[in-house]
C-alpha cells in the first residue's frame, strides 16, 4: 500500500532517519520543519497521513493537530503525535488535541508501519465516502470530527481482566456508554451482528476467544467492515497487538490502562466512526433523490433510462416479454387552471399511489413527465398489459379524489396506450414511441380509453376482459 506521508519534525536529522524508513517501504515522503511549515504543506497537497513531533517551537504538535482537526478539510486525515514524551498526560492531551495516534521516540519500526498502514486504510474508507459524496473535490461541507458526539455508544467488550473491566465501567459510566460483554455460548462476531454496537473492545489475552480472529471476521462481513475494533494487551502481546492492526484493528492500548487515555482514545473512534455513518447514509438519500421525483415519490426518467437498459439485456437474453403502459391524464390542464398548481399537484401525487398500488410489485411506475405515467410490465405480454391498462383506467375514472382544502373533490380520467417490445428490437425506444403513438389515439378518439400498438400492427382480439371502450390499433 502506498500513500503519502508528512513528516513534521523541528530537528533535520529526525526528519531524515523517518524519511529514511517510510521512503524504504515505499511510501511518498514530503517533510516539514516547524509548525507553521507543516500547516502550509497540508493547505498544498494534503497528505494521506501526517507522523507530527510535539515539541517544537513557536507552533506547538499539539496546536497544528488541534487546528487542522477543527478544519472541516482536513479533519479526515490521520495524525500520529511522535514524541519522546510518554506520560499518561502527554498522551492524553495529544488525543484531547484530536491526534489519531501517539509513538514514542526512539520508533519501533515494527509499531511505526503497522500504525500507518492503518491509518492510511481507515484514511482511504473515509476518502471513498467522500468523493461519492462531494464529488472529485470531496469537498463534504463545513462537517469536521471534532463537531461529533461521542456520548451513549454501545460497547462490546471481550475480556475477562478485572482491572480492565473495572476502567471500561467508569469510563462507560461517564460517556453514558451501554457496556455488554461477550457471552459464551455463541461466537463473538454472531453476538456482533444482532448487537447494534458502536464499537469493539478486545483483550489479545482472552482464554475463551481469539480477539485476532473476531479483527479478521468482523472485518469481512458486511455489518461490521467499520466498526471501531480497539485491541488491549501486555507489553509482551506487542507482536500480536501489531498484527491484529494489520487485521484490521483500529487501535491497541497496552496495559496497564490509563483511564483518560481510553477516554480520548474512545472519542476519536467513535467520532470518526459516526461522521463515516453519516456521510454514508447522507449519500444513500442523494441517490435516492437523484432518482425519484420529489412531487410524487415515483422514479424518474433518470432512474428510467439506467433500469430499461438492464431490463431489455435480460428480455433478449432470457427471452422474456416486457411492455409498457403509457399514461396521460386528461384535462390536467384545465386543473391546474381552474384550481391552482396546489390542488394540481396534489391530484398528481393522488394518482401516483393509485396506479403504484393497482400494478404488481414487479412493475415499476415513472413520472415520464408533467401528468403522464409510465409504466413498465416485465414478464408481461401485450395482452395482459392491456388487461392491466384497463383497470389503471377504471381505477382512476372511478375515484373520487379528494383536494388538499379537505372540502371538495375532483374526478379524472386517463388516457392510455399500450405497447410490447420485440426481443428482435435493438432497444426500448421503437416500443415506447408505439405506446406514445397509441396514446395519441386514445386521446384523438376520445380520451378516457386504451389502445395499443405492437411492431407487426397485428390486430389483437380484445379480451372478453377488455371494456367496450378498450381499442386495438391496426
Ligand atoms: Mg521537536
Amino acid at each position: 500500500m502506498t500513500a503519502r506521508i508528512l513528516v513534521v519534525d523541528d530537528i533535520a536529522l529526525n526528519r531524515k532517519v523517518l524519511e529514511a524508513k517510510l521512503s524504504a517501504e515505499y511510501f511518498e515522503v514530503s517533510v516539514a520543519g516547524s509548525g507553521a511549515e507543516a500547516l502550509q504543506s497540508v493547505e498544498h497537497s494534503p497528505p494521506d497521513l501526517i507522523l507530527l513531533d510535539v515539541m517544537m517551537p513557536e507552533i506547538s504538535g499539539y496546536e497544528v493537530c488541534s487546528r487542522l482537526k477543527s478544519d472541516h478539510r482536513f479533519s479526515h486525515i490521520p495524525v500520529v503525535m511522535v514524541t519522546a514524551l510518554d506520560s499518561p498526560q502527554d498522551i492524553v492531551r495529544g488525543l484531547e488535541s484530536g491526534a489519531d495516534d501517539f509513538l514514542t521516540k526512539p520508533l519501533d519500526n515494527l509499531a511505526l508501519f503497522a500504525r500507518v498502514r492503518n491509518l492510511v486504510r481507515l484514511k482511504r474508507v473515509l476518502d471513498e465516502w467522500r468523493l461519492r459524496e462531494g464529488g472529485p473535490l470531496g469537498d463534504i461541507g463545513d462537517e469536521a470530527l471534532a463537531n461529533e458526539p461521542f456520548t451513549d455508544a454501545r460497547a462490546f467488550v471481550m475480556s475477562d481482566n478485572g482491572a480492565v473491566c473495572r476502567m471500561l465501567e467508569q469510563t462507560a459510566a461517564l460517556l453514558n456508554h451501554d457496556v455488554v460483554y461477550c457471552a459464551l455460548d455463541a461466537p463473538p462476531v454472531r453476538q456482533l451482528l444482532v448487537g447494534s454496537f458502536d464499537f469493539i473492545l478486545a483483550d489479545v489475552g482472552y482464554r475463551p476467544f481469539d480477539a485476532l480472529r473476531l479483527c479478521s471476521q468482523a472485518r469481512s462481513s458486511e455489518e461490521t467492515r467499520h466498526l471501531p475494533l480497539i485491541l488491549i494487551g501486555d507489553r509482551t502481546d506487542s507482536d500480536r497487538l501489531h498484527k491484529g492492526l494489520d487485521l484490521g484493528a483500529n487501535e491497541c492500548m497496552v496495559r496497564p490502562l490509563n483511564p483518560n487515555e481510553v477516554m480520548a482514545r474512545l472519542k476519536t473512534q467513535i467520532r470518526r466512526h459516526r461522521l463515516q455513518q453519516r456521510i454514508q447514509r447522507r449519500h444513500r438519500a442523494n441517490l435516492n433523490k437523484a432518482v425519484t421525483d420529489a412531487l410524487t415519490g415515483l422514479y424518474n426518467r433518470h432512474y428510467l433510462d439506467a433500469h430499461l437498459c438492464r431490463l431489455k439485456d435480460r428480455a433478449v437474453e432470457e427471452r422474456r416479454f416486457l411492455s409498457f403502459i403509457l399514461c396521460d391524464l386528461d384535462m390536467f390542464k384545465s386543473v391546474n387552471d381552474s384550481h391552482g398548481h396546489a390542488v394540481g399537484d396534489a391530484v398528481l401525487r393522488y394518482i401516483a399511489t393509485k396506479l403504484s398500488g393497482c400494478v404488481r410489485p414487479q412493475d415499476m411506475v415513472v413520472r415520464y413527465g408533467g401528468e403522464e405515467f409510465l409504466i413498465v410490465l416485465p414478464d408481461t405480454d401485450l395482452a395482459h398489459a392491456l388487461r392491466i391498462a384497463e383497470r389503471l383506467r377504471c381505477a382512476i375514472a372511478g375515484s373520487v379524489i379528494p383536494l388538499p382544502d379537505n372540502q371538495t373533490s375532483l374526478q379524472m380520467t386517463a388516457s392510455f396506450g399500450v405497447a410490447d417490445c420485440a426481443w428482435t428490437e435493438a432497444s426500448t425506444d421503437g416500443a415506447l414511441r408505439r405506446a406514445d403513438d397509441a396514446l395519441y389515439r386514445s386521446k384523438h378518439n376520445g380520451r378516457n380509453r386504451v389502445t395499443a400498438s405492437n411492431k407487426a400492427g397485428i390486430a389483437l382480439p380484445p379480451s372478453a376482459a377488455i371494456a367496450a371502450q378498450t381499442q386495438i390499433r391496426h
